[in-house]
């Protein structure tokens, strides 16, 4: 929807210029419009997008963070969340995740995100969260195949869209299950996950 402005009043659209634009460039006067996404090249709004960020994040990687940084550029609001759904060898339970990963955001001071977990499918949390789009990072092609199948059926199943951001070179192949096989032999990971979580990896097996 567009409202059209003469000055500070405001006017019908002008019929002769169906982008709505037409400012005197010398008095930058003229009418103008505002729209709410609708014509290109016009004034617009923009829309506040929230995007949610699934995934197990047991535990939560540099990779991720790099994902979840660059994704911070784009949505105004993102929410990381921690899938409950029962999955074998996890190193954390879903509470320990979303409790690590709080302190990571409150200890960086990162604005727009959160973090949560949910039970049941991706596509029912982003529909009760009103999310815009499902964030997923991609680390090689082969990521690609699988997350390109996630993406369709999410896209089937609930019209929701998927957008993906590449991964820096240098966390191409890091993932959480080869952090908690490293962990698990006593190897070093300060190079490939925040220090906060190290601190929590080592922690939990010492117990
Ligand atoms: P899932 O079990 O849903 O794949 P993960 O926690 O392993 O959960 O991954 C969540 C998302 O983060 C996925 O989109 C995955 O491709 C992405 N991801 C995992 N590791 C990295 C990484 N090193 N760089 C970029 N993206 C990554």
């Amino acid at each position: 929807m567009c409202r059209f402005f003469h000055g500070e009043s405001e006017v019908n659209p002008p019929l002769d210029n169906p982008a709505g634009i037409s400012i005197d460039p010398l008095s930058n006067r003229g009418i103008m419009a505002v729209c709410l996404f609708e014509s290109k090249g016009a004034l617009m709004t923009k829309k506040y997008v929230r995007a949610i960020f699934p995934g197990s994040f047991d535990p939560i990687t540099n990779g991720h963070l790099d994902v979840i940084n660059r994704g911070m550029k784009i949505f105004d609001e993102l929410i990381i969340a921690i899938g409950r759904s029962p999955v074998k060898n996890q190193l954390f339970t879903p509470e320990e995740r979303v409790e690590m990963i709080a302190e990571l955001i409150h200890q960086r001071q990162m604005t727009g995100i959160s973090v949560e977990s949910f039970d049941g499918l991706t596509v029912e949390y982003a529909t009760k969260k009103k999310a815009d789009v499902i964030l997923r990072g991609l680390r090689s092609l082969t990521d690609v195949q699988y997350e390109f199948q996630l993406a369709m059926t999410n896209r089937a199943v609930a019209g929701i869209e998927t957008v993906f951001i590449m991964t820096s070179e240098q966390y191409g192949f890091t993932s959480s299950t080869l952090i908690r096989e490293i962990a698990s032999l006593g190897g070093d990971l300060s190079n490939l996950i925040p220090k906060n979580i190290y601190e929590r990896v080592k922690q939990h097996l010492k117990k």
